[in-house]
């Protein structure tokens, strides 16, 4: 495996691989959930390359960015278990050269849910994605459900710059106990953790009474707010049920595959969670 801290680097090394490459861009903290993303890279591609960076331009000032969870020496043993060919841990200032003002956005898609509650958060995912693709150029992305609009807003980026490369969604990897995974979860006492079981139980719930039939959107999100209120130290950010392709907030009965999410704080930590609901 080749760590490569600078672009020329990575670079290089890449010239010297045959095949098809897999991407699995991670900002580190590496879970059980990222290991998912590099085994189907592994398994589809001849070669995976992870890159692991956090991303200033996605963090909003009241946000975690100083102090994201970091553990290089773990997450290098964890590409190594998995077979990574190659990481990328660029610089900042590598990412971001000093006068550099070329920023990517794709509109709407990203202004809605997480990008309302986090503004400018999707056009630092695209710009620093758009530039991890331009430095690793992989036949393949793979991204996680878990991050349903991320995932969107990344195929929408691809294909409106006709990017040439697959963007391959994996579903949300969970605890056995159904809390979803995220490197953020290290931050949650016990307590917040126990109450934090009610994202995926309110989903749960949810997704129970839409497979018995139920379609009206208010009741389905009243379903999950109703889980989650019942916990004393959860703040809820918003519940959604939206439109699959365009994450148009449903009114009334939902007619088509829509996206049930959801942003739940705890004390200083924000969780997300969602499921598909597909007629
Ligand atoms: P992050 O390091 O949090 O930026 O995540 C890197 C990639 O891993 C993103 O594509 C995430 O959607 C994905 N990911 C994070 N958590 C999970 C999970 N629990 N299951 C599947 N994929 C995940």
């Amino acid at each position: 495996m080749h760590v490569a801290r600078t672009v020329a680097d990575f670079r290089a090394a890449h010239a010297a691989l045959t095949g098809t490459l897999g991407l699995v861009p991670t900002m580190g903290y590496l879970h059980e959930g990222h290991r998912s993303l590099m085994r189907r890279a592994r398994a589809e591609c001849d070669a995976v390359a992870v890159s692991i960076f956090v991303n200033p331009t996605q963090f909003g000032p009241n946000d975690d960015f100083d102090r994201y969870p970091r553990d290089e020496e773990h997450d290098l043993a964890i590409c190594r278990e998995e077979g990574v060919s190659l990481v990328l841990m660029p610089p900042v200032e590598e990412i971001y050269p000093e006068g550099a003002t070329t920023t990517v956005s794709v509109g709407p898609l990203s202004t809605t849910l997480e990008g309302a509650a986090r503004p400018g958060h999707f056009d630092g995912v695209t710009t620093v994605v758009s530039k991890l693709f331009a430095i690793v150029q992989p036949e393949r992305a793979y991204f996680g459900q878990k991050d349903a609009q991320q995932l969107m807003v990344i195929r929408r980026m691809s294909r409106d710059l006709l990017l040439p490369l697959e963007v391959v969604g994996c579903p949300t990897v969970r605890e056995p106990d159904g809390l979803a995974l995220s490197s953020r979860n290290v931050y949650l006492s016990p307590e917040e953790r126990a109450q934090a079981l009610s994202l995926s139980r309110g989903l749960r719930r949810a997704e129970a009474a839409w497979a018995d039939g139920v379609r009206d959107a208010e009741a389905l999100r009243a379903l999950v707010r109703e889980e989650i209120e019942a916990q004393p130290l959860a703040r809820i950010d918003y519940v959604s049920l939206a439109e699959q392709g365009s994450l148009a907030e449903c009114a009334g009965p939902a007619t088509r595959d829509a996206l049930l999410s959801l942003a739940v704080r705890f004390g200083k930590t924000r969780l997300i969670d969602n499921v598909l609901l597909a007629v």
